[in-house]
């Protein structure tokens, strides 16, 4: 598990997600697959909220080191996304 924080959030992974533009499919809320399109490589990130703090872990080598990778980077996105919709449908 990554703990998000604005502080930690990896520059480099959210640019790289930016140039690489995996596809990210929504399992469920909190739950991605993030393909990139040139390799076909698919990881599986997961995003909660515990104690008010968010984190992310992601099935990918950087992932399982506990690394920012890119697939985090872009399933965030379409998770405050989502988290944004939802809040808007209330
Ligand atoms: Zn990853």
């Amino acid at each position: 598990m990554i703990q998000l924080t604005t502080a930690t959030a990896n520059e480099n992974a959210i640019t790289k997600a930016r140039t690489v533009k995996p596809r990210v499919r929504v399992q469920s809320f909190g739950s991605y697959t993030v393909t990139n399109k040139t390799t076909g490589a698919t990881y599986t990130v997961t995003c909660e909220k515990r104690d008010g703090k968010r984190f992310a872990s992601c099935t990918c080598r950087a992932g399982e080191l506990r690394k920012a990778c890119y697939h985090v980077a872009a399933a965030v996105a379409a998770h405050i996304q989502l988290a944004a919709d939802k809040q808007a449908a209330h």
